[in-house]
């Protein structure tokens, strides 16, 4: 007989018909919990259960005191998710305690005890990766809140957006791609040539801003060591060395994460553009199934297509991050992007530039990957107004290099390369009119 789902039987049969099935085909139907997360972060709290079959979820809210309540359909209360209510930290900016129980013999209540009023955003993923279904519950702070803590910091409000799907996926946000023209960028055309005098573009009198974007964090934890080390952990280290180093340069430096939260490729590049960066450096380690690869490498973006096959297979696993990570929208609106096209290619140029000065640096310290700077499409690249690279700084995947990654000593001088790299870029560059 073919396999017949509980939600057929519900569509499709009487009630009379429903009373006929013993219990323990009910529960053979029911979906079995497979993992139970928290992610406690000051940006936002993500608690994530995953199953071995797709969850329905009902979700409201109660005041004094705050709560949030999900009730999930066709779930049984199994020992992985009587561990829930002890994955609550107590560093948690939003979450008191858990509460999981059985409410009726179909539904499974879990009651979060809150620590203030937050903006909930519920919803499931479907397979991916090492991932089951995932049920996610991502707590924003409630508006007021969140409205204090934009004044130093628009992830929060970008983050918000997003979860609206208000942010594209190359940074700009929906109503500013309709309207506006990008900032003009004061780069002369590359093909002038010496003999024709060019005014001097004049440089504003201000500190060039910087954005390090560490990758990966929280639910999506990047490439994972022969020996465990995590990737989301090793380039949070590396960036908070290298803004060490460039705030002593005197730049003004700021992260896209600074914690282990995770945060769509889309809004990293948001709050990039927000904060009307200079420069964009994203931090990663490489991973490749053969564990003899290695050597550090510099991207930059390429619109068209990869210029390697291996910048191609770095660029697809990296623009997964948002899969992983999960996103509730498709990170691709409709932008007109030929608005950017003009100003996009001189962002490239200057990218290449900014990647060679960045090279450079690396090549001193470890085997480079290839001699050049690679192209791809990298997702987190995209801002069309900002020179942006991705740097690899080594391979995570192979023993040796793992280990380099392992030592605050490579961190150190991988963050002092990077920052020597976009202070000789820096030194020659025009920056753009803001
Ligand atoms: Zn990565």
């Amino acid at each position: 007989m073919a396999k017949i789902t509980r939600r057929t039987l519900l569509g499709a049969c009487s009630g009379s018909l429903l009373l006929s099935i013993s219990p323990t085909a009910w529960a053979r139907a029911a979906a079995q919990m497979v993992a139970v997360r928290i992610w406690p972060a000051t940006a936002y709290t993500r608690m994530t259960l995953e199953s071995d079959s797709a969850l329905q979820y009902k979700q409201f809210t109660l005041a004094n005191p705050n709560r949030l309540v999900v009730d999930i359909q066709g779930a049984s209360l199994n020992s992985v998710l009587q561990t829930l209510p002890q994955k609550v930290l107590p560093l948690d900016p939003y979450i008191a305690s858990v509460r999981v129980g059985q409410f009726n013999a179909d539904t499974i209540r879990v009651v979060l005890d809150l620590k203030t009023g937050v903006n909930p955003q519920v919803f499931t993923l479907r397979p991916v990766a090492d991932f089951k279904h995932r049920l996610v519950v991502d707590l924003y702070p409630s508006t007021s809140v969140a409205l204090a803590q934009e004044q130093n910091d628009p992830l929060m409000a970008l983050l918000q957006d997003y979860s609206r799907g208000k942010v594209n996926s190359d940074g700009t946000t929906q109503a500013s791609a309709q309207v506006q023209t990008p900032p003009v960028r004061t780069t002369p055309p590359t093909t002038t040539t010496p003999t024709i005098s060019t005014p001097t573009p004049t440089r504003p009198n201000r500190r060039p801003i910087i954005v390090l974007d560490p990758g990966h964090g929280g639910e999506d934890p990047g490439a994972i060591g022969p020996s465990g080390l995590r990737e989301k952990d090793v380039v949070l280290a590396i960036a908070r060395e290298t803004k060490k180093r460039l705030d002593a340069m005197g730049f003004q430096t700021h992260m896209t994460r600074n914690e282990d939260v995770f945060i769509p490729l889309g809004v990293r590049v948001a709050k990039a553009r927000s904060l009307k960066a200079d420069v964009f450096v994203s931090i990663h380690a490489d991973a490749f199934t053969n564990p003899s690869a290695r050597g550090t490498g510099v991207y930059a973006l390429s619109p068209k297509g990869a210029t390697s096959a291996a910048a191609r297979f770095l660029a697809q696993t990296q623009n997964d991050a948002d899969l992983i990570g999960g996103v509730r929208y498709s990170a691709d609106k409709n932008v007109n992007n030929t608005l950017f096209d003009l100003t996009q290619t001189a962002t490239i140029n200057d990218s290449l530039k900014l990647g060679r000065g960045v090279l450079t640096e690396l090549g001193k310290l470890n085997k480079l990957h290839k001699g050049h700077v690679d192209q791809a499409n990298f997702a987190v690249l995209r801002a069309p107004d900002i020179p942006s690279i991705l740097v690899e700084t080594a391979f995570l995947s192979n023993p040796t290099e793992e280990k380099m990654l392992a030592s605050s000593r490579f961190r150190q001088q991988a963050a002092g390369a990077i920052a020597s790299g976009v202070q000789s870029y820096l030194a020659t560059a025009v920056l753009a009119r803001r």
